[in-house]
């Protein structure tokens, strides 16, 4: 449990030096502790500490956990990082603060249905999701794709789209997807950029993310 504590600790720490570290590009990100598969007692720990940012993978999931989480702690924000199933947009609205994944035209109108349907006060962020290696099997949108698409998003269905999110290829030099995704976001005059793990925050703190998604570093390795 204490060990928990030391492993956030020690990355925002980590945070805070690359941030100094890289000041001129740097964009003071954001770190969202990823909890998914972690229990809700390690996830109270650091909300003890501090952390009100976290992401999940899947919608059941984070009912299940947040439902209570976030009934009991103030001023949680609960982002969505796995894919979004058009047959899970009710739930994934009701629990979720951003939404981080959305990468096709149908699960777009059924949010925008949903949002106009049901009135509350809750001002959720969504990011599209840029496939930036152009990988054959993985979700999100090609590079050469994401204008129109976004275009599309908010003109014509009037959905408002705060960030762009990548997760670069397993083999790859991740600064390299992470300069595209920077680069896209500010030609397209997005503010958000969702991007860097445990294993390469330092490069997308210092090519200007604005969330940073840690998992293991803080829980510890996922079984
Ligand atoms: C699991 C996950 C993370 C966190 O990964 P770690 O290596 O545990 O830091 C970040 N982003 C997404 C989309 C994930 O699925």
């Amino acid at each position: 449990m204490s060990e928990i504590i030391n492993n956030y600790k020690k990355i925002i720490n980590q945070i805070e030096n690359y941030k100094k570290e890289f000041s001129r590009t740097s964009r003071n990100p954001e770190l969202i502790a990823v909890s998914k598969t972690f229990s809700s007692d390690k996830i109270q720990i650091i909300i003890d500490e501090g952390q009100r940012i976290f992401g999940e993978n899947k919608v059941q999931e984070a009912q299940k956990k947040w439902t209570k989480l976030k009934s009991t702690n103030k001023g949680i924000e609960l982002h969505l990082l796995g894919p979004l199933q058009s047959n899970k947009i009710k739930p994934a609205l009701e629990i979720f603060d951003v939404i981080q994944t959305i990468d096709r035209e149908k699960v777009v109108v059924k949010i925008k249905k949903h949002l106009d349907l049901n009135v509350t006060e809750k001002k959720h962020k969504f990011f599209i999701q840029v496939n930036t290696g152009n990988e054959e099997q993985k979700s999100g949108v090609k590079i050469n794709e994401v204008e129109e698409f976004l275009e599309w998003c908010t003109k014509k269905i009037n959905l408002n789209i705060n960030g762009l999110m990548c997760i670069p290829p397993v083999n790859e030099e991740p600064s390299i997807h992470f300069n595209i995704l920077r680069e896209l976001c500010d030609r397209l005059g997005l503010v958000h950029s969702s991007m860097g793990m445990t294993i390469d925050f330092k490069a997308a703190i210092q090519f200007g993310a604005t969330y940073l998604r840690i998992g293991s570093g803080i829980f510890g390795p996922r079984s």
